[in-house]
């Protein structure tokens, strides 16, 4: 073990295991911002921007309690179910291209999963208080229990559990958020079509911007999943024995 070298802090488990999965996620971050910048720059045959595609959708499934605002983020487009409210990033808002189309119509997707009750959304929302608790809370209680294990302290061991329980929530939150993306995304595109807003071809376009993001839900799913399973290896099983 002698000499330095930039590995030698980094377990090379935690980059067999959790690595793979971190590769994929920067490729589909990569990807889906290609095909955002390829869609953004294509006017659709409607000519509408992302917030009247928006609009139109929810006149069409008569969803009167929905409003439609700007966000202020980039890439910030999201549902508050709870609000009620429908936020568009000024580049899809105001955009009149097949990406604003596609990412407007992918949000009203979840309002009307809302507005349905779909049952992925409800239980995706009932978990959102504890997943966003957990990402955080949960690694430092798993490294602080750790840490404790590793000075004798007993308590070290079930601090260490207790965070890689709240962990695996967040894990099982990410899971079910899946179904609920996909979902948004094939409502959309069927919407669009079945409308006359977008044509079959330009259907294609879209779909590049929508299967990309979903990649993108794909690998961080992945990635906490591949951190969930080398924490608990840590924990449970193979650890350090001092
Ligand atoms: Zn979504």
């Amino acid at each position: 073990m002698a000499g330095f070298s930039p590995f030698y802090f980094i377990d090379p488990r935690f980059l067999l295991i959790v690595g793979p999965a971190f590769v994929l996620a920067m490729i589909a971050q990569a990807k889906v911002k290609s095909a955002y910048a390829k869609a953004s720059r294509i006017r659709g045959s409607s000519g509408l921007s992302g917030a009247e595609t928006a609009q139109r959708i929810l006149d069409i499934y008569g969803i009167r309690n929905v409003r439609i605002e700007p966000a202020r983020t980039f890439l910030g487009d999201h549902y508050d179910s709870r609000a009620k409210v429908l936020r568009l990033s000024p580049e899809v808002y105001q955009g009149r291209s097949l990406a604003a189309e596609g990412i407007a119509a992918h949000e009203v997707g979840h309002a009307i999963q809302d507005a349905s009750n779909y049952s992925a959304l409800v239980l995706r929302n009932g978990l959102v208080p504890m997943a966003s608790i957990g990402s955080n809370l949960s690694i430092w209680l798993v490294i602080g229990g750790l840490v404790l294990s590793y000075l004798q302290m007993a308590i070290g061991q079930p601090i260490a559990a207790i965070g890689l329980g709240m962990f695996g929530l967040f894990v099982v939150f990410q899971l079910i958020n899946l179904p609920v993306e996909f979902n948004a995304s094939s409502r959309a595109r069927a919407i669009l079509v079945g409308q006359g807003i977008i044509t079959e071809q330009e259907n294609q376009t879209v779909g590049h911007v929508l299967n990309a993001a979903a990649m993108t839900y794909v690998a961080a799913t992945l990635t906490a999943v591949a951190t969930l399973l080398y924490y608990a290896l840590l924990v449970f099983g193979g650890g350090r024995r001092s």
